[in-house]
């Protein structure tokens, strides 16, 4: 998953009850339906692990 600015990994990123993906490169924080449409299934799994958490 790249950011979409910069091109760098973005990471998942869990704060509190919420989860974004966070770049690695410039610290942009996404929330999650700002990239479901270009979530890879590497972030998909890794996102499977939160869905206890409320995606804002
Ligand atoms: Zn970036």
């Amino acid at each position: 998953m790249k950011c979409q600015e910069c091109g760098e990994t973005l990471k998942v990123h869990r704060r509190c009850r919420q989860v974004r993906l966070k770049c690695s490169g410039c610290q942009k924080e996404y929330q999650i339906h700002e990239v479901a449409a270009d979530l890879d299934r590497e972030t998909e799994m890794e996102l499977e692990r939160f869905t206890c958490i409320i995606y804002d």
